[in-house]
């Protein structure tokens, strides 16, 4: 049995698929003269067969996305196809006596430098199709394996090392029924991504893919964060019987989703969901929802080769506008970097990209960036109650910044006659320690915070919340962490604004009585969470709460903390 870091609940049973490719490793050393014949066939070989494998993704995305994406893999085909690269290659394995892979890896590598210099978004887009083509065509060479995500046939248990949030959104719901990775830690974006697509997933094993082989029998059970491989058959029978036991107690739940979250002396708590997209805000209403606390606009930018453009954007706020009608949706500017890389948009290589070039740094660096997704934003406002939220910010400067840039956008819209919300608003993310720490301030410049617990824990603590090897130390419940959530609370009520919770913190039902407790006005979490959080929730006495944070923020350590809050919710029956 195996076990790592539980983040998307559920139980399933199926085969695995290792999905490791190796290390493309290019050898050197020259080859004779009598092996240039063997090394052009190679090549050309390699080609042919990548040729294919191009064409099949494309069939897929046709069926997948339409056309137009579609044709992207039409210009991959011209690219491998290049008569011209062609030429240089053969050219290197016959006058310079190289291998058939050093020969590509050169040519390749030459194209992206040359194109890179030049300063021009089309062009580099072209040079990140190049880097796709060339490492397609040198594992065929090598004869490494390449598995496609979004082209599997069979339904499968994915066991893998690691998986990026964009890999995560290619995952065919269909075939991929749960997965389980090496690395990874319970707020990273791939574990938050699988809990909104309701994929089971357990993250941070270790060694599972050392563990596991291909084809094995496995269930998953993030529920009860366990892997069994190839169990009998009265094991798979008792986890059937769990499967069944989950689905009638979530069907229960379900049927109380439209009672509001109000404890058992009236102090009403907002429950809202975080979405990255349409088919989330489809999904916030079957939990009861009762609005959008977080809409991570950057899913919208990843998985593609190119920026969406002003009125795609637009498009996709405004239907999920439609779909949320009269309900409010907190819609945040695209938080890229980090753990979040766009393909196309060269970011730098950085030794620490979580204090990086990531969120507003990047949106501020880049005015088209952000003037469409803020035009997008405002023109939408006109079709639905949308409030602007700002990620990852540290300054007074910064907000004041954008709320400049926001009216001149608004002047622009003015002038050419196009409906907005004019009184929309403003809030931002508190997930840096410096926020925290200079509320008192941003509480005069904005309408609201929401507290990203994900990362004030992270950066308050110096613990990067994807590492599994100090996962351990990765503690939300820090007398640190919850000195800096009260702060903050206080400062937004002193201003007669509000504060809410956005992080995966919102959700974790030992800590609700705590939060509530100590004032917050929102929570907003993955849908599939709500119900539960309602029920708790429903089961709070209010001042007892409020007793319990006064005595929990007089605690010096974690321990102290947990245990008081133990206490507090077996004596009040809340789990
Ligand atoms: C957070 O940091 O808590 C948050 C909600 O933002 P994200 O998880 O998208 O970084
Ligand atoms: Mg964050």
């Amino acid at each position: 049995m195996i076990s790592g870091i539980s983040v998307s609940p559920g139980i399933v049973f199926g085969k695995a698929l290792l999905f490791k490719e190796k290390k493309i490793k290019i050898n050197k050393n020259k080859i004779s003269s009598q092996n240039i014949k063997t090394e052009i066939k190679k090549f050309l070989k390699a080609r042919k067969k990548s040729k294919n494998q191009i064409k099949e993704i494309k069939i897929q995305a046709k069926k997948k996305f339409g056309k137009e994406k579609a044709s992207i893999f039409e210009g991959h085909i011209l690219l491998l196809t290049d008569e011209e690269l062609e030429k240089e290659i053969i050219n290197l394995i016959e006058n310079k006596l190289l291998r058939a892979e050093y020969a590509v890896e050169k040519i390749i590598q030459e194209q992206i430098n040359s194109l890179e210099e030049i300063k021009d978004e089309y062009l580099k887009n072209r040079s990140i199709d190049i880097r796709d083509i060339g490492n397609r065509l040198l594992k065929n060479i090598l004869n490494i394996k390449i598995i496609d995500l979004n082209n599997i046939k069979k339904k499968i248990i994915l066991i893998t090392n690691d998986l990026t949030p964009s890999q995560t959104a290619q995952i065919n719901l269909k075939k991929i029924i749960g997965f389980a990775t090496n690395l990874g830690g319970k707020t990273s974006h791939t574990s938050i991504m699988a809990k909104s697509l309701e994929i089971p997933a357990i993250v941070g094993i270790g060694n599972i893919t050392k563990k596991i082989k291909n084809g094995d029998f496995l269930i998953l059970d993030s529920i009860h964060n366990k892997i069994i491989i190839n169990p009998n058959k009265s094991k798979i029978k008792k986890f059937k019987n769990e499967k069944k036991i989950y689905h009638k107690q979530q069907k229960k739940l379900i049927s109380l989703k439209n009672l509001s979250a109000i404890t058992k002396d009236g102090r009403i708590i907002k429950i809202g969901s975080n979405i990255g997209n349409y088919e989330d805000a489809i999904k916030s209403k079957k939990y009861g929802s009762e609005f959008i606390g977080l809409y991570r606009t950057e899913f919208l930018f990843m998985g593609r080769n190119n920026l969406p453009s002003e009125e795609e954007q637009f498009q996709a706020y405004k239907s999920v506008a439609k779909k949320m009608i009269g309900k409010n949706i907190i819609i945040r500017t695209m938080d890229i970097g980090g753990d979040k890389n766009l393909s196309y948009m060269n970011f730098p290589k950085e030794e620490n990209p979580f204090l990086g070039w990531r969120a507003i740094r990047v949106s501020i660096d880049n005015k088209n960036i952000l003037y469409d997704q803020l035009k997008a934003i405002l023109r939408a406002s006109a079709f639905g109650k949308f409030k602007i939220m700002f990620p990852m910010i540290i300054s007074i400067e910064e907000i004041q910044y954008l709320k400049q840039e926001i009216e001149k956008i608004k002047n622009k819209l003015r002038k050419k006659k196009i409906n907005f919300d004019e009184n929309i608003q403003l809030g931002v993310m508190i997930e840096t320690p410096a926020s925290a720490i200079i509320s008192k301030y941003l509480a005069k410049e904005v309408d609201f915070f929401s507290i990203g617990t994900n990362d004030l824990t992270q950066y308050t603590l110096a613990v990067d919340r994807g590492n599994d090897f100090i996962s351990k130390l990765y503690q939300t419940m820090s007398p640190s962490i919850l000195y800096l959530i009260k702060k903050v609370i206080n400062s937004s009520h002193k201003e007669k604004k509000w504060t809410g919770i956005c992080g995966e913190l919102a959700s974790n039902k030992k800590y609700i009585s705590l939060l509530i407790g100590m004032g917050i006005d929102e929570l907003s979490m993955s849908s599939i969470s709500i119900p539960t959080i309602k029920n708790i929730i429903r089961k709070i006495s209010f001042i007892k709460a409020k007793k319990l944070a006064k005595n929990v923020l007089k605690k010096s350590t974690v321990k102290e903390v947990k245990q008081l809050i133990k206490k507090f919710n077996e004596k009040e029956n809340l789990l």
